[in-house]
């Protein structure tokens, strides 16, 4: 059944597909009335409908009901990422969305060599996409680049999240084992990790993370590329706190 997202209101009773997404469904997928359809809504809600008509590329469906099953995370993770060059971040935003983080907020640091992307719209497509490709419910929040010391500042729009969520840093050289942390972190709903970009992150930047609650944790003794060690954190979050393994 072809899935989509549209910003739909909750519950509704008819959908209207216009613009890229019903030339999509008619042109591309050919699809006809009566054919079903899943409309995700990006916020974790989707349902089931039916296609009544396709008029001059706008396709007007019934929904049939809601889809209850969820293929959300419990956790709510959310990936800090010091900016990457163009095809790593692309790629970090693929996984990430693939392997169910709820939030990804790129970060300018002092080594970040790449300052002002520009990209955050095609990072959006990009989540938005791998979202329907893993069968997802929710499309990751992509925020646009903050500088990474600016989340700590007290009127951060970041600092809620600091509040309610454990927050992991990730440093190639010191910090607890990841299994170890688990002690503290049990329980824990609400999980930020953070990496940094290619060059790492300076003491300075790791100070004051801590400063802020942050533990630093370590992925073992091999040093791994930025797009490698997030994944790699994601995937061991979601198997330590959340539905993978
Ligand atoms: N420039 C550094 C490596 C940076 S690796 C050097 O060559 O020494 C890029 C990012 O990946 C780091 O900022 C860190 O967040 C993460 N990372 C890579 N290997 C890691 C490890 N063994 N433990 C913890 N974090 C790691």
């Amino acid at each position: 059944m072809p899935r989509l997202f549209l910003p739909v209101e909750e519950n509704p009773r008819t959908i209207h597909i216009t613009g890229e997404k019903a030339h999509y469904l008619a042109s591309v997928l050919r699809c006809k009335e009566g054919e079903e359809l899943e409309i995700l809504d990006g916020k974790g809600h989707s349902y089931r409908a039916k296609i009544t008509s396709i008029v001059k590329k706008e396709i007007t469906a019934d929904v049939l009901g809601a889809v209850t099953h969820s293929t959300e995370s419990p956790i709510n993770l959310i990936l800090i990422q010091g900016l990457l060059k163009g095809e790593k971040m692309e790629l970090v935003i693929q996984k990430a969305t693939e392997l169910g983080v709820s939030k990804i907020l790129p970060v300018v640091t002092e080594r970040s060599q790449v300052r002002n992307t520009g990209k955050t719209g095609r990072w959006r497509k990009i989540a938005e996409d791998a979202s329907r490709q893993s069968g997802r419910t929710a499309i990751p929040i992509i925020h646009e680049p903050v500088a990474f010391r600016d989340i700590f500042s007290g009127d951060s729009p970041y600092a809620p999240y600091f509040r309610k969520c454990k927050g992991l840093l990730f440093w190639e050289r010191k910090g607890i084992r990841m299994k170890k942390g688990m002690e503290s972190l049990e329980g824990c709903r609400s999980l930020i990790v953070a990496v940094g970009p290619e060059g790492g992150f300076t003491e300075g930047e790791v100070q004051v993370a801590e400063d802020h609650g942050f533990l630093v944790a370590s992925l073992g003794s091999r040093i791994l590329r930025a797009e490698t060690a997030a994944i790699a954190v994601i995937a061991l979050s979601q198997f330590l706190f959340g539905d993978m393994g």
